[in-house]
């Protein structure tokens, strides 16, 4: 199968100009202006936008949880995300403590095998950091290609670990040549905040914000960047939502180090005021939860700064019968929201077309900044001679609007309902096959392959 798009006007993290590329099998064979070669399938993509598919780095997918389960599981999720230009997902395996990493990674298998749409690997979430699992950390970079492992700084008694242990891991994740991400908000402070909030009657969502407040995220934000400078380990923030957890990475870059750093689409177009719509807020009950306008003006420097790399969703999506476990106890709100599907539009619409972010800077931070630092690149994130055919072809000019009416992911709400959209993905390639065309999905579940991924390559 041979595929020649015409006429496109290609853009990567560096390059802008108009010219075609032909994809034979699952690579890009050639790129050059008016090919003359044969094609089994030509795409006229005059006057439209030609770039590598979106790398969403952060989501969850039939992750089990308070007794139920997110309610995209492999097909669904990788479906809805490649109608939205996502090619590729990298979701969280979660280690249970008392159990070995490999016993969570056959759980994950178990769900994941044969059933995803898309592309797709794994972080390996270390929740219990012991003799045994240290053990476990070459085989899962150097036999399973699962080269990130994620920490938690909250969650006390189910997903925490203490900084005993997060010392213990970025040494051997180093030796190893991994990095170590972070979930990083201060667990102690939360709880301590939950209780009391729960204790004085306080039990609406609007409490689940006051409980994780700004200097939660910041304080742990610095601890962290400060055990990765005395380890040398390589490390990674997920989910940044605030001003005062990126001024602490502001300060760590002085003595050249680097801490990469992702945030959300979430964080950069919504705020904190729809804490108060009564129950209704539990859509976008999240943790961290949604700040302040001045933590979105700072988080969009940061990225054109270059101090914020990443922009991804944390798709943790549930029905709306799952949120109501939480109607009287703001605490028992499954947290997450649905976003996998609207990352590519909303940042292209909120930040191409309003002029916050360049069209390159929207690929650096959508896919060949994921692609690199999680070691994938340049087989994925780069429209180049030999990568994977992951492309996406946009009109940057198509209006349309976000709706759960029309969107393709298993929830029952939007939480960007009636939002109205400039730039629509219209076609979506992934490995050299056309995945949507139209609004339409041409292949079928199984199609996705697990991406076994390198180390990373460096600092960007
Ligand atoms: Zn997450």
């Amino acid at each position: 199968m041979s595929i020649l798009i015409k006429n496109g006007r290609i853009i990567t993290a560096a390059d802008d100009y108009i010219a075609d590329i032909f994809i034979e099998g699952e690579k890009i064979k050639m790129i050059g202006s008016t090919l003359d070669v044969k094609a089994d399938k030509i795409i006229d993509a005059k006057n439209k936008l030609v770039m590598p598919g979106g790398i969403d780095p952060h989501v969850h997918l039939d992750m089990p949880f308070m007794g139920t389960f997110s309610s995209d599981n492999y097909e669904t999720g990788t479906r809805a995300a490649l109608f939205g230009g996502t090619t590729m997902v990298i979701d969280f395996i979660l280690q249970t403590q008392g159990k070995s990493l490999y016993s969570a990674l056959n759980e994950w298998k178990g769900r994941s095998d044969g059933n995803a749409v898309g592309d797709y690997s794994f972080h390996m979430a270390v929740t219990d950091f012991n003799e045994n699992t240290k053990e476990e950390i070459k085989d899962m970079i150097e036999k399973e290609g699962i080269t990130s492992f994620k920490t938690f700084m909250a969650y006390k008694g189910a997903l925490m670990i203490d900084d005993r242990q997060m010392v213990g891991l970025m040494n051997e994740v180093k030796t190893r040549g991994g990095m170590v991400t972070v979930h990083a908000t201060n667990g102690d402070m939360i709880d301590f905040l939950v209780n009391k909030h729960k204790a004085e009657g306080k039990l609406s969502p609007l409490y689940h914000y006051i409980s994780q407040p700004e200097i939660t995220e910041a304080e742990a934000t610095g601890r962290f960047a400060d055990m990765a400078y005395y380890t040398g380990c390589p490390a990674y923030v997920v989910h940044m939502t605030c001003e005062g957890a990126l001024n602490h990475i502001r300060a760590v870059e002085k003595r050249n180090q680097k801490v990469y750093v992702e945030t959300c689409i979430q964080y950069l177009v919504l705020d904190a005021s729809l804490y108060d719509k009564g129950f209704e807020s539990a859509k976008w009950v999240m943790s961290p939860p949604l700040r302040e306008k001045k933590d979105q003006a700072t988080l969009w420097a940061g990225i054109n700064q270059g101090t914020v790399q990443i922009v991804a969703t944390d798709h943790c999506p549930f029905m709306w019968k799952q949120k109501l476990m939480g109607e009287n106890d703001f605490s028992k709100i499954p947290n997450g929201h649905p976003a996998i599907e609207n990352r590519m539009e909303l940042l292209f619409s909120e930040g191409v077309n309003k002029g916050k972010i360049t069209l390159n800077k929207f690929v650096e931070v959508t896919s060949a900044n994921p692609a690199k630092i999680f070691g994938m690149y340049p087989e994925k994130g780069c429209i180049a001679v030999g990568s994977d055919a992951d492309i996406i072809i946009i009109d940057p000019n198509e209006n349309h609007t976000i709706s759960a009416k029309t969107h393709h992911m298993n929830v029952d709400y939007s939480a960007y309902e009636g939002w109205e959209l400039k730039g629509k993905i219209k076609t979506v390639i992934l490995r050299g096959t056309v995945a949507v065309d139209n609004n339409e999905l041409k292949i079928a579940k199984g199609y996705g392959k697990f991406i076994k991924r390198k180390k990373s390559v460096g600092i960007i």
